[in-house]
This record gives C-alpha cells, sequence and structure tokens, in this order.
C-alpha cells in the first residue's frame, strides 16, 4: 500500500462539495476529474508561475467569458506565457464544461502555468504551458448573501503587480483565512490606511449619493464585474467616481459593497464592529444588483 493511502481522506470543500465525479478539461482532454492531473514539476505547483480566470456560469451559459479570456491574454502577456490554445477553443471548453456537469448557475475555474521543467526559477522558453479547467455549481441570483455580507479590514501584503491575476494567492489565502476566522465574509484589505479591494472581489462605497470606487492601478486587479458595474451606472446616470478611499471612509459610508464575477453585486453592512449606513443593503447596491442581474438574464438567455 502506498504509505500515505491509509490518511487519505475524501475530497475536503468547505464550499458545497461537488457530490458526482465531475468531467475536467486538462492540455487538450476531458477527463473524470480523478484522473485530472498535474506533475509535481509543474510550475505552477513549484512556484505559483501561472494566471487563471473565473467566469459566471447563468442560466446554464457563460457569462461575459470574453471579456475574462481578453484579460487572460493580457495576464499571458504581462508574465511572457504563450497562450496554450485559442480564445475560441477555450471559450468552446469552458460553456461545455458548464454544459457537460449540467451547471445552470455556478462557474468554470481556467488555468494555464508555464509547464512542467526541472525546478529553475529562469524559466525554459521552450516549456510548454499547462492548462486546465472545471465546473462547479453555485448561488448566483437567490444568493442569501445578498441579504449583506461583513467585512474584516486587514493589511494588503501582496506584490506589486496586482493586476496579474496570478495564481501566487499567498496573501490573498492569509487574508481570507483571517476574515473567515473573524466571522466575517471578505476581507477589506488595506495599505496605508487606503482600501485597496477585497480579497477577491472590488469594493465601493457610496456616500452622498455618489459612488466610488479605487481607480484602475497595478495596485488592483482589473474586475471584469467592475467595468461592467461602471457601465451599468453610466446607464441609469449614476453618480460615480473612480477615487481611493479610506478605511475611515468606507466605515462612515452610507452603503458598502462588493463586486465579482461570482457574487455579481453584493451589500457590506458590516466592517468589523462597526454597522454600515443603517446595516441593511442600501438602495444604490440594490439597484446595481438588480441591474446586474438584469443584464446576465438578458445575455445568457438563449
Ligand atoms: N480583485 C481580486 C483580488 C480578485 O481576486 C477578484 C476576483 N477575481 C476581483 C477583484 C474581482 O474581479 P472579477 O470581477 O473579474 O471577478
Amino acid at each position: 500500500m502506498h504509505p500515505g493511502a491509509s490518511f487519505r481522506r475524501g475530497p475536503c470543500h468547505v464550499i458545497s462539495p461537488v457530490s458526482v465525479m465531475r468531467t475536467c478539461w486538462i492540455n487538450g482532454q476531458f477527463v473524470p476529474e480523478s484522473e485530472a492531473k498535474l506533475s509535481i514539476f509543474d510550475r505552477g505547483v513549484l512556484f505559483g508561475d501561472g494566471v487563471y480566470e473565473v467566469a459566471a456560469v447563468f442560466q446554464g451559459r457563460l457569462l461575459d467569458a470574453d471579456l475574462h479570456l481578453a484579460r487572460l491574454t493580457r495576464s499571458l502577456g504581462e508574465i511572457g506565457m504563450p497562450a496554450p490554445a485559442s480564445n475560441d477553443t477555450l471559450l468552446e471548453v469552458m460553456q461545455s464544461l458548464a454544459t457537460t456537469n449540467g451547471i445552470d448557475e455556478g462557474l468554470v475555474y481556467l488555468q494555464v502555468t508555464r509547464g512542467e521543467a526541472e525546478r529553475d526559477f529562469p524559466f525554459p522558453t521552450t516549456v510548454k504551458p499547462s492548462v486546465f479547467a472545471y465546473a462547479r455549481p453555485k448561488k448566483l441570483s437567490d444568493d442569501p448573501n445578498a441579504a449583506g455580507v461583513a467585512v474584516h479590514v486587514v493589511p494588503d501584503l501582496r506584490w506589486a503587480r496586482c493586476d496579474i491575476k496570478s495564481t501566487s494567492m499567498l496573501a490573498q489565502v492569509l487574508a481570507k483565512q483571517a476574515a473567515r476566522a473573524a466571522g466575517t465574509f471578505e476581507a477589506m484589505m488595506q495599505e496605508d490606511g487606503l482600501v485597496t479591494e477585497g480579497g477577491s472581489s472590488t469594493l465601493w462605497i457610496v456616500k452622498d449619493g455618489v459612488t466610488y470606487t479605487r481607480p484602475l492601478s497595478s495596485d488592483i486587479l482589473a474586475g471584469i464585474t467592475r467595468d461592467v458595474a461602471i457601465a451599468l451606472a453610466i446607464d441609469v446616470s449614476m453618480p460615480l467616481v473612480q477615487r481611493a478611499f479610506t478605511v475611515d471612509q468606507a466605515v462612515a459610508a452610507d452603503e458598502c459593497f462588493l463586486t465579482s464575477a461570482t457574487s455579481f453585486v453584493l451589500p457590506i453592512t458590516r466592517i468589523d464592529d462597526t454597522v454600515v449606513g443603517n446595516g441593511t443593503p442600501g438602495p444604490v447596491t440594490q439597484r446595481l444588483r438588480e441591474a446586474y442581474l438584469d443584464r446576465a438574464r438578458r445575455l445568457t438567455t438563449v
């Protein structure tokens, strides 16, 4: 028997387990998840040398996957990694994973790593990228978190290229673990008192009718949901300013919310021990969430 065999347990997800054996995709092949394996010499394993994307599945269809794949292309370019396949192929694979696995609402995760090579920090230019993807269900339209979530303020311990959607995410792992240990849903990361972003989301506040979110720079990820929410706000002439805000301003805001591809728009009703506004989802947040859901319904109706 393999020495570790007696310690092997079933899959251990804190988020709801996926009970049936999924079909995943790895290096050009659809396989059962038990066969979706990477080498220990893969640079994604050894160095976190990889980039990824997560797109929502809504009404059984991918949502804004073209925008996510455009960001993947940018991330790949920024780290000098060749594309593993055309975006059309990746799009087909992602949709196929959603369909094959019977996902009505959920997400598709796609990762590209530098590939397999003898461990050395600089990379051989000939190494072939590894690529894999899987789908999982997640409640999106009827999300219980739409009643409001809490966040926990933590220092932003990340590197200087947060605009790259890198798989090296130890700082976010620790930030989100601290948030969970504090009994909250998400981390509010701050640097020198200024809010950067959530552990895996874009953060926003509303004060005196004006919505604020941090401007794009290498300090944050250019959220796809952020872009869409800005366009929706402009559509309905909602006053919006792209300006950094402090933790103190967030605590004193009328409303606070987060956006991400798999949370859409979620109200933040508590920041550590302080209730935001009157402690219930505010009108701007609710309007944006509804507008986001309407657009998602429209785009995924075939
Ligand atoms: N910031 C960070 C650090 C994230 O990990 C995410 C989620 N990928 C976001 C923002 C939100 O990005 P998106 O709207 O594209 O999901």
